[in-house]
């Protein structure tokens, strides 16, 4: 019989505790030193907490932060392409030692999530890490713009979460890798497709899940739900489009929906890999890889995430890519197509532009439905008419 794929590393390791571990860790937690953390690293210390960082134990220290900054690699030789760090100003690493315990702080909402044994403490060059992680240092690249803003100095050690935040309860779709991993193999999957998203999908994205549907025991709808750029549509409006598609389009017993609360990158080929250890985690065999994955603005070729992967040492990841090509309507072939399949001219497609659907939304207008499904639209238009009207 056909297995899942293993976690990345081997071994899924949530971080998160329960009962009366918890219970004494917290209490001792309330008299530690605190460390606030940013809203990027409280996501990221809940993907701890979930295994979904596995096989990461904490957050990184400085020899397996530089392997991963400058070879993808840390020093155990795990494949691993963006640095999972936790910043502090150096005024406030001055009070704290290596070897000591610290609880970690929502820095918005104050609550301690978490605690962590400092095993280092140790500075690094933020141009460096942008030039290496997101091959540009231009401050409009929004990662980079976090990276250069975070504290100077870096704490890496091991952590144990106290919960995940919010996200159990505000996403019914919630869920843990060894928690999907069981439901895979319930439903006697082998192969699975992960569809990765922070938009609403609109025609080409259920192409896209549909064409991997074709070729794989199911698809895993992923989209990501922590923090994203200002301008990019809310998670809770996009859940009700994925629903609403899911309903109307798809083969319920062939698609899974979850959600996962880590914020983006914008990082382009090296988020690609990310993206695709933390589905491995969850029990994918395979990833969409579509145009500019992960990017922003104009930072990356249109298949630098897709070419990163043949640039992987053998073995490195058992996911693997399944590369697509940009997909549209074309009304000469009458369905879907992409630039591989559709010999036609431009004009024969039904395209739209970013800026054009926001426009037309923004206007109550609806694009045709070979652009996108009018019930998909209809929230669309929802939201952007509660979101032009005045407080
Ligand atoms: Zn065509």
């Amino acid at each position: 019989m056909k297995r899942i794929v293993p976690p990345h590393g081997g071994k899924l390791n949530p971080r998160l505790l329960a009962g009366d571990e918890l219970r004494e860790s917290y209490r001792k937690a309330e008299t530690l030193p605190q460390v606030r953390m940013n809203s990027k690293e409280v996501s990221d210390l809940i993907m701890l907490a979930m295994g979904a960082f596995s096989p990461l134990d904490g957050f990184m220290t400085q020899e397996d932060y530089l392997g991963v900054v400058r070879d993808m690699e840390m020093k155990d030789g795990t494949l691993w392409p963006i640095p999972i760090t936790l910043s502090i100003s150096s005024e406030e690493s001055q009070g704290l030692k290596e070897g000591q315990q610290v609880a970690l702080v929502n820095d918005e909402s104050g609550e301690i999530v978490g605690s962590m044994t400092i095993q280092e403490k140790y500075t690094y060059d933020r141009q460096a890490e942008a030039l290496e992680v997101f091959r540009t240092d231009d401050s409009a690249h929004p990662g980079v713009e976090r990276l250069q803003t975070q504290g100077e100095v870096y704490l890496g050690g091991l952590v144990v979460a106290f919960s995940e935040g919010k996200y159990p309860e505000v996403f019914p779709e919630f869920a843990r890798p060894a928690e999907t991993r069981k439901m895979f193999e319930e439903r006697g999957w082998s192969t699975v497709a992960a569809f990765q998203t922070r938009n609403p999908m609109h025609r080409s994205h259920e192409y896209l899940t549909k064409i991997a549907l074709e070729v794989s025991d199911g698809v895993f709808i992923h989209p990501i739900v922590g923090k994203l750029k200002p301008g990019d549509i809310p998670a809770d409006v996009r859940m009700k489009c994925y629903r609403v598609m899911l309903e109307n389009y798809f083969p319920k017993e062939r698609i899974v929906l979850k959600v996962y609360p880590m914020e983006m990158r914008y990082g382009g080929p090296k988020e690609a890999i990310l993206h695709a250890i933390i589905r491995q985690n969850f029990g994918c065999s395979h990833m969409i890889i579509g145009r500019d994955h992960a990017g922003v603005g104009k930072y990356y070729g249109a298949f630098d995430a897709q070419h990163i992967f043949d640039e992987l040492k053998p073995g490195a990841l058992h996911i693997e890519p399944l590369k697509l090509d940009w997909t549209f309507w074309c009304y000469k072939c009458g369905g879907m197509a992409s630039l591989k399949t559709c010999p036609h001219e431009r004009e024969d497609r039904c395209l739209i532009s970013g800026t054009q659907l926001r426009k037309m939304l923004s206007a109550g207008e609806k694009p045709p439905a070979e652009f996108s499904r009018p019930e998909i639209l209809d929230i669309l238009i929802d939201y952007y008419k509660t979101r032009s009207q005045p407080e």
